[in-house]
């Protein structure tokens, strides 16, 4: 295999793309060399540039659910195509597309709660938070009421469309602050929601990867909005709200935390995240941007509602997946908070794209491919990598973690799973870099990053899942034989 093409495409790109690419993480900053230019992909493999084949588990970072280029995808996109590319008005297809998500998410909500959705959850935070009725809705934020609402109602009843994830969770944080009146926002170190200011703060993946503290070019003013939590840390985000309960807007959380490796929040987290928020008049933004509709057909909350944990978000976020590998995203929720969009409501929000029909019949395809066999399938196949990565460090002695949340997985050379983003960055992740390209030399093309997640797909079939298996035992004995940075 050569991968010359390769280098020379990224030659030229870096003299008219800042970097060579179009997002940090593809550059291979973290493992080096020139990142694969991809030509074509198809079911579970990618070829590049130079015509070199892969077995794929980036999976474009999360849409392929289905595997690559899926035929009844492509030509639902075909389709929708010859009837015009853009229309700048509303369509049909979008109507159905946010009818499936909200029928997905309700399907997955698990029976009315016998307890108030006030009262602690399964794993409760160390103290219960004061008097809800005291301390919620003061400027129109969701009291007691709001919430027997909720629980009365479907989770998401009214969904907008966007174009990316970024855009999905920057409206939605500005709608939980037009619906609050507030102006703060709590996210959690390492959790990564995109690149709007005053969301970069202890991001993730590609800040992480990149070794940035943040971002420049954001403003202090901006920043100072946004407080940064340790994860998983119940007494951490208590004590944030004791102190700023009355000014917080909103929460926001990945339902599982996937971009600084995968780290799943403790039993009962998500839910005590919602019980807090909401005894202090803000609201729980759930980031299902790369788990919704990946790892259950109604997303990571889908899934914890199986594992018997009740809790409500007031504003979900849903990307990759949903646009089937289609710019699209949304954002959906209450429809006494959602109906504060304009041009019902006050806040404003708006895209020339939005909804795009391409990308909408995408969506609509994929979510209707989507069945429960297809989640049986990526989770079994997962399963089947998580465990020969597994034993191919420990036969060579290397310690490590393979951190899971549903289907997907992440490595950590660390002793054990990491709870939160400063355990993660101790890991030695020196050994990534001949561990990925071991894998890459053998045609196996992993993130380029040891805090992504791995992807896996419905169409990794037992000959895709062998090749993967077959070659971890050699990208095992690089990652033993790797010395640390001088
Ligand atoms: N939220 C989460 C949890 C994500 O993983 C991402 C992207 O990886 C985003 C938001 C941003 O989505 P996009 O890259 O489409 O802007």
């Amino acid at each position: 295999m050569t991968a010359d093409r390769n280098d020379e495409l990224f030659a030229h790109a870096r003299e008219v793309i800042p970097g060579g690419v179009s997002s940090p993480v593809r550059a291979y900053g973290s493992v080096g060399g020139a990142p694969r230019f991809l030509a074509s992909a198809s079911g579970p493999r990618v070829t590049d540039a130079a015509g070199a084949e892969y077995v794929d588990l980036v999976a474009s970072w999360g849409p392929a659910l289905l595997g690559h280029a899926h035929p009844e995808v492509v030509e639902a996109v075909r389709e929708a195509a010859s009837r015009g590319l853009s229309f700048g008005a509303p369509t049909e297809g979008e109507v159905e597309l946010a009818d499936l998500i909200v029928q997905r998410v309700r399907a997955g909500a698990a029976p009315p709660p016998s307890a108030p959705l006030s009262a602690p959850s399964s794993a409760p935070l160390s103290a219960r938070p004061p008097d809800a009725a005291e301390t919620a809705g003061a400027a129109g934020g969701p009291g007691p009421d709001a919430r027997s609402r909720a629980a009365a109602s479907a989770p998401v009843e009214r969904v907008r469309l966007v174009s990316t994830g970024t855009e999905a969770t920057m409206t939605a944080i500005r709608l939980a602050r037009g619906f609050t009146g507030r102006d703060l926002l709590v996210k959690f170190a390492g959790h990564y929601h995109g690149h709007s200011d005053g969301l970069l703060a202890e991001a993730g993946s590609g800040v992480a990867t990149l070794a940035l503290p943040g971002s420049a070019g954001v403003p202090a003013p901006i920043a100072a909005q946004t407080l940064v939590v340790p994860y998983n840390d119940p007494a951490a985000i208590e004590e944030v709200f004791a102190v700023h309960g009355g000014r917080i807007a909103a929460v926001i959380v990945e339902a599982a935390a996937a971009n600084m490796g995968v780290v799943a929040p403790l039993p009962g987290f998500n839910a005590a995240l919602a019980d807090l928020a909401h005894a202090h008049g803000a609201l729980l933004i759930l980031d299902e941007v790369l788990t919704g509709f990946r790892v259950h057909p109604a997303g990571f909350w889908g899934l914890q509602q199986d594992a018997g944990e009740r809790y409500v978000p007031d504003l979900f976020t849903f990307g990759k997946v949903v646009g089937g590998g289609m710019p699209l995203a949304a954002l959906g929720g209450r429809a006494d908070v959602m109906d504060r969009l304009a041009p019902v409501g006050p806040v404003y929000q708006a895209g020339t794209l939005s909804g795009n029909p391409l990308s909408v019949a995408a969506g609509i395809a994929t979510l209707r491919l989507a069945t429960p066999e297809v989640y049986e399938r990526v989770d079994a196949a997962a399963s089947v990598v998580a465990s020969a990565l597994a034993s191919a460090l420990t036969a060579e002695g290397v310690e490590h973690a393979v951190p899971r949340a549903g289907s997907l997985f992440g490595l950590a050379f660390l002793p054990g799973a990491p709870r939160d983003y400063a355990t993660a960055l101790t890991q030695e992740s020196w050994r990534y870099p001949p561990f990925f390209h071991a894998m890459l030399d053998a045609g196996v093309a992993l993130p380029p990053s040891v805090f992504e997640a791995w992807f896996l797909t419905a169409a990794h079939d037992p000959a895709a899942l062998a090749a993967v298996v077959e070659a971890l035992p050699a990208a095992a004995r690089s990652a033993a034989a790797a010395t640390p940075p001088a």
